[in-house]
Order: C-alpha cells, then structure tokens, then sequence
C-alpha cells in the first residue's frame, strides 16, 4: 500500500494545480486522473471551444474583410475537419505540458477512477493508497433535462459538440448562457443557420443587462442568429423539431443538431463519498468552508463540485488555498473579484459586482461608462460596438464592478480584477496613465465618467 500526504483526486484545472501546490510546498503527493490531464476545461471546455472559435472567427474576419479595404479574388472556404484537428493539436500539446509539470514536480501520477474505501484512504482498481489528506476535484459533467425527444441521435451536449468531425448546417441551441452564446457564435461564423432558445428574458441572464442587450443585438443583426427569449421547450420531435412556447404561442424550430446548453452537474457518483462522512448539497455539490475543508476536515473539495463559481481560473484559485493549508498556512478563498469571459465577438469580460446587485445589497452606487466608438483603437481595428461600465461605492470611491464588452476585453479585465481586489478607488484607477492607442482606455475614461470628467465626453 502506498502512503502520502496529500492525495488529489481529478486532474482538471482545479486538481493539477492543486498538486503541483502542494508538491512545491513539499508535501508528498499523488494525483488520480480517470480521463486525460486537463479535465473538462482543457478536453471539453475551455480550451477546445477558443480553438474552434479562433478559426471561425478568422474566417468570419477575412468574408468580412472588404470594410478594411482588402480584396478578395477567388473562393474563401474553410475545412471543418482541418480546424477540429487544429483543436485537438493544441489540447495534446498542453495536455503534455502538465504531464511534464506533474512529474518535473515529483508528483505521483496513477491513471484510473479512485473510489473513497474510509477518510483517508481509497481505491483505484485493485490498489489500495493511504493519504493524511484528501483533495476532491472530481469536476461536473454536462446536465441532463426531462425534455422528451432530449435523449435521441442528434441531440448532442457540449463534450460531443467538441468532437464533431463536420459542420451541420441547421443548429437549434438550448441554451443561452455562455456556453450556448460561444457555440452560437462558433457555428454562426462558419455561416450556419443558428437558433438560440433561452427560458430566461434575455441571454447570459444575471450579466449587466446593457451588456445583455448589446450582445443579443449584435447577434441577431451581425450574425443572423435567431434568439427566442422568455422561451419553454416542451419537446423535440424524432426529427429534430423542437417545439417551444413563446409570446404565448406554440414556436417550432427544425435542426440537424440540436445542442443542449443547460448546465452542469457535479461528478461524485463514482466517489463513494457516503463511506467517508463526506456531505452534500441537496444538489449534489459538497459543502466547504473558506479553507476547502469539507465537513471532514482532512478532506478539501475544490473546483465545479464546490458549486461556487463554475470556472476553471476558480478550480484552480480554490485547489491553490486547499493545498496551502494543508501545508500549514492560512490563506482563505475570496470570491469578491472573480472574472468571468465570454469569448463572443466583440468579447465581453465582467468582474465584481453588477450596477443592480450592488443596489440590492444597499451599497450606494455610482456608475461610470465609455463607448468605444470613442475609443481610437477601437475603430482603427473595425470594433465599434461595446462599451466599458465601472460601478463604484459613492461613500468609498472604491470600484467594485467592472463590465466590458469590447475587443480585448477578456485580456483587459485583470486590470479592473486587480483593482476591485485590493480596494482600489476610482480616482487612482483614473490617474493611472494608460497607453494609447488602445481599447482599455476605456476602462480609464468611464471611471473618469463617474465624476463626468471623461474628456472625451460631453
Ligand atoms: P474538471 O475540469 O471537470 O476536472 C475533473 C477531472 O476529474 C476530470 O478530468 C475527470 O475525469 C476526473 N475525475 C472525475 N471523477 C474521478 C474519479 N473518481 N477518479 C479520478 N478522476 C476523476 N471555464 C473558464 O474558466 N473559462 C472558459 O472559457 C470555460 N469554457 C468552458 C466551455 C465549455 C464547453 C465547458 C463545458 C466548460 C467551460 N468552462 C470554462 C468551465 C471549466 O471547464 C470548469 O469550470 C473547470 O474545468 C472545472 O475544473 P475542475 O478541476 O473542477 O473539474
């Protein structure tokens, strides 16, 4: 039987860092992974939607292109197959990277599914390893809905998106949260017909509504996807028709595939958690406190199983803090500036609190916003919808939220992440020079806008 001091169990985002956390600090460790390194977000999530969407977004670019003063002589076309192999290079070229990291660190790699046999030990196959503790990154995997006609050839989740070898023409999305927003996005820039039906009143419900609002525009109009809102689906013919209710009417939207977008759920079946104490939430998240510690406190829970905020950058933030304290120090996990992108055209980043939230929770509010069609990099690189929006405390000057939705912005937002986590205030946000020309000069004139100081202003 082996013998550690930290046992990781996931190698997702949250897992693999995790241990590598806990190796530097030089604590013996041993990572399980039952799939490929990465998890989720580097085989299923993250890193193979920005590929695709990379290549789609270039080919919608240069069809586009004639506004820039280029000209196209000849046929533009693009090779499905040739981009999803482009995907599947830069995954197993990552996916090697953390291979390397893992065992450059000394960690313990065991390949199968661990299965808990008490609080501080546990199984993979016939193997049994005894560890002082345990951390849990056992990931989510897609949710199912109660839809009839949802479990049929055709209608496929996120994993099998990812794995498409070819294009279908005519794609009905439920869903519109970011996931179904940046699928949208994808095949509406290889020039697919493109639905999107969302129950909730907009689309990536709970953001900034402006930010709402602008992106579905943009969708609609630039991108010819059809956007039903406010919309219940009540079921999907044998083919492929799915029938929803909107505006009080009985919709039918036909497709080749139709993509479930609809969440998801964590992956702790395989666990056994029961056997070591382990609790759950009524939806099958495990509880943590601040530190990671589940109810058993040589057990840590980390990334899409916690429930918190479904984000790689969080799994890892999270699996940071656990093996931190497992080492002894005391280091909590905050949440107060948590970034979160959509890697739409133009992008839109978010950080902090929203204009609304914060009212709700009785903080006096001042807003600042900046278009960028005021902005000079802006239009130079033909990106003229979008703006930037600060929400600041009126009693502190403190920012406290950021909402971009711009070119860049998912690079641009650790500028406001940085300033909302070390409480920083408007006015020193403003008298930070940025360079110019570029996009985040935005950033700087809406919180000038918060005094109506922005220069270029009215
Ligand atoms: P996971 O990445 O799910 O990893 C868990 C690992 O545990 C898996 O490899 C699994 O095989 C393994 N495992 C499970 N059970 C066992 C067991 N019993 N024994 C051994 N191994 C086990 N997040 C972002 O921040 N940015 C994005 O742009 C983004 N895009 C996304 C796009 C899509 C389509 C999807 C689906 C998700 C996206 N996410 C994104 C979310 C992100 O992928 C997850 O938040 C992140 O992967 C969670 O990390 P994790 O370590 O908790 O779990």
């Amino acid at each position: 039987m082996s013998t550690y001091q930290v046992a990781v169990i996931g190698g997702g985002p949250g897992g693999y860092i995790a241990a590598i956390q806990a190796a530097k600090r030089g604590l013996k460790t041993v990572l399980v992974e039952k799939k490929e390194l990465g998890g989720t977000c580097l085989n299923r999530g993250c890193i193979p939607t920005k590929t695709l969407l990379h290549s789609s977004d270039v080919y919608h670019e240069i069809l586009n292109s004639k506004a820039l003063g280029i000209e196209i002589k000849g046929d533009i076309d693009y090779n499905y197959k040739k981009i999803a192999k482009r995907k599947d290079k830069v995954i197993k070229q990552l996916r090697s990277g953390i291979e390397y990291l893992v065992s450059g660190n000394g960690i313990d790699l065991v390949q199968g599914e661990a299965v808990l046999t008490s609080s501080n030990s546990f199984k993979v196959g016939d193997e049994t390893y005894e560890a002082e503790n345990i951390i849990l990154a056992t990931g989510s995997v897609p949710a199912t809905v109660p839809i009839p006609g949802a479990d049929q050839e055709g209608v496929v989740n996120s994993d099998a998106v990812l794995s498409l070898e070819s294009c279908p023409e005519n794609i009905t999305i439920i869903g519109g949260g970011v996931i179904g927003v940046e699928f949208a996005t994808l095949f509406a820039n290889l020039g697919k017909k493109v639905t999107i039906i969302e129950m909730m009143p907009s689309i990536l419900f709970g953001n900034d509504p402006d930010i709402c609002d602008t992106m579905q525009y943009i969708l609609s109009t630039d991108k010819g996807i059809t956007i039903e809102t406010n919309a219940k689906v009540s079921k999907i013919s044998d083919d492929l028709t799915v029938v929803y209710e909107a505006d009080s009417e009985v919709k039918e939207s036909h497709a080749d595939l139709v993509i479930l977008a609809i969440g998801r759920k964590p992956d702790i079946a395989s666990l056994n958690l029961d056997v070591a104490g382990v609790k759950t939430t009524e939806k099958g998240f495990i509880e943590v406190n601040e530190y990671m510690q589940t109810n058993v406190p040589n057990i840590y829970a980390i990334g899409d199983i916690t429930g918190k905020i479904q984000l790689a950058h969080v799994a890892s933030a999270q699996g940071m803090v656990a093996a931190d304290h497992i080492s002894g120090l005391d280091k909590k996990m905050d949440y107060t500036a948590i970034p979160s992108c959509i890697y739409t055209t133009p992008e839109i980043a978010c950080v902090g609190l929203t204009e609304s939230k914060a009212k709700d929770l009785g903080i006096e509010v001042s807003c600042g916003q900046f278009s960028v069609s005021g902005n000079g990099r802006s239009l130079a690189i033909n990106s003229a919808q979008g703006f930037a929006k600060l929400v600041c405390n009126k009693n502190t000057n403190e920012i406290i939220g950021c909402h971009i939705i711009s070119a860049n912005a998912t690079e641009m937002i650790s500028e406001a992440t940085l300033a909302i986590q070390n409480n920083l205030t408007v006015d020193q946000l403003g008298q930070t020079v940025h360079a110019h020309p570029t996009v985040s000069e935005i950033i700087m004139e809406a919180a000038h806008d918060i005094h109506n100081m922005s220069c270029h202003k009215i």
